[in-house]
């Protein structure tokens, strides 16, 4: 196994709130792309985008010399639906993940608007931001028309947001509201699940995650009585769900943002209380069999099959995430009622776990991206083996790799996501009352920025209405 594909591995691993039992080669949603170098079928594609709710991965460049260091920038109404479209690329027509344009040395800058920081001396407490435009000095010598871009400028600093969101131990007193995107998002007036229920126990408490949105924690307190009652199932060991604020965390997971999302064991719950060690240590199970494509009948029961169908019935839940083997056991064992299956969604990683995702609940309306739905389709059969072979370990010889250009230097990994791309609501959710962490300046956005500048500073989208 390669270093890569390990390290994907590990934090697929980490992502999901599991530890390691034997090292299977898949990966989780979070980071398809390095799994496989092909190009995934357009449906498949349409899928990772959808429950990953995943934007264009920025190109690593830096931002631009012009932006002031200490000023906040705004997008213009023209970038903000120029990001918007990106957002809802058709998912029908190609589904595929485009990259961005690269920028041409040499074209014109653009005037900027400079959003002054209300926190400037001469700002009256509770003033709005002064919008400024710059207009490019047309007494100055112009930039030669295909100049390279000085090399030599310092980007401002950017704090990731997660570095603040990983810091707030304690929810906002704001009302629930979940603000954003699944993978771009946060959460306001988040209520924690209790560690332990009639029905379940949470699990790695060290970190922090078991804060959701109250519809959320009730759904998962919900299917835990349920089937535990109604199907005989031992009860829940939940894993992730959200930071006491949602937002980007420091490690794994690139949605989980907004309080909607929650990691549910497919280990049954021990018929006794777990102390806080043993839920640091404890290892969740594998469903799946030595070939790694298969769920191994001696493990993966009716028991299970019989929980993700509870857990996909329910009306707020849109989506369940499950590795494809299980999908296609669930293919397999559902008979003639079928209607639930279409809510399980195939997808890396999930063999320890599965996802459990509901839709933007009441009271975040215009503010929380609702996902793209379902299609409505069973997903067996053909889907369900196309990502079956999309899993499945390569056990050919060795493929050479393509010789690298002399000097070639690998391309920086994308910066990290930033307040700038949340919604400016994110701010207040991590600022408010005693316990809230203090956002600092940053350079916001740029307005007219080379276009491979804007998915690491893009906004996420929220819903109009
Ligand atoms: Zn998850």
């Amino acid at each position: 196994m390669g270093l890569k594909r390990w390290l994907t591995t590990m934090t697929c691993l980490m992502a999901a709130g599991v530890a390691l039992e034997r090292p299977h080669v898949l990966a989780d949603y979070v980071s398809l792309p390095t799994v496989h170098a092909e190009e995934p079928s357009p449906a498949i594609a349409a899928e990772t985008k959808a429950v990953a709710g995943a934007t264009v991965a920025g190109a690593g460049e830096p931002l631009p010399q012009f932006i002031p260091g200490g000023h906040e920038l705004k997008f213009s109404n023209e970038a903000e639906a120029a990001d918007a479209e990106t957002d809802a690329a058709p998912q029908a027509a190609t589904g595929a993940i485009v990259p961005s344009a690269v920028p041409h040395a040499g074209d014109a800058v653009p005037p900027v608007v400079v959003e002054q920081a209300a926190a400037t001396p001469d700002a009256k407490p509770g003033a709005k931001p002064q919008v400024i435009t710059i207009e490019p000095d047309p007494t100055l010598p112009q930039a030669p028309a295909k100049a390279e871009p000085a090399k030599t400028a310092k980007p401002p600093p950017l704090v990731p947001a997660k570095e603040l969101f990983g810091a707030a131990k304690k929810p906002s007193p704001l009302a629930a509201r979940a603000i954003g995107t699944y993978a771009r998002g946060c959460l306001a007036g988040a209520v924690a699940l209790p560690v332990d229920g009639p029905a379940w126990q949470a699990m790695r408490l060290s970190r922090n995650r078991n804060w959701g949105h109250p519809t959320l924690v009730k759904l998962v307190e919900q299917l835990a009585l349920d089937s535990k009652e109604r199907d005989g199932w031992p009860g829940l060991l939940v894993g992730d769900i959200s930071q006491p604020r949602g937002g980007p965390m420091l490690t794994g997971h690139a949605s989980h943002q907004l309080g909607l999302d929650a990691d549910v064991w497919l280990t049954p719950m021990p018929n006794r209380r777990l102390t806080r060690r043993e839920r640091e240590d404890i290892a969740a199970t594998s469903m799946l069999d030595s070939t790694d494509i298969a769920v191994d009948p001696k493990v993966f029961t009716p028991g299970h099959v019989q929980l993700i169908k509870r857990a996909a019935s329910y009306p707020q839940v849109e989506r369940v995430l499950v590795h494809p083997a299980i999908k296609k056991a669930l293919c397999e064992a559902a008979g003639t009622d079928r209607a639930w299956l279409g809510k399980v969604r195939p997808i890396q990683g999930h063999y320890y776990h599965f996802h459990i995702r509901i839709g933007c609940p009441a009271g975040s309306a215009g503010v929380c991206k609702p996902q793209v739905p379902v299609t409505g389709d069973d997903g067996c059969g053909k889907e369900v083996e196309e990502w079956i072979a999309r899993v499945t370990p390569y056990k050919g010889p060795p493929k050479p790799r393509p010789p690298r250009p002399p000097g070639y230097k690998p391309p920086p990994p994308p910066p990290p996501i930033t307040m700038a791309s949340l919604p400016d609501a994110c701010t207040a959710v991590l600022e408010s009352g005693p316990d809230g962490v203090a956002v600092p300046p940053e350079p916001k956005a740029i307005v007219n920025a080379p276009a491979a500048l804007k998915p690491h500073l893009k906004k996420a989208h929220t819903a109009k209405n």
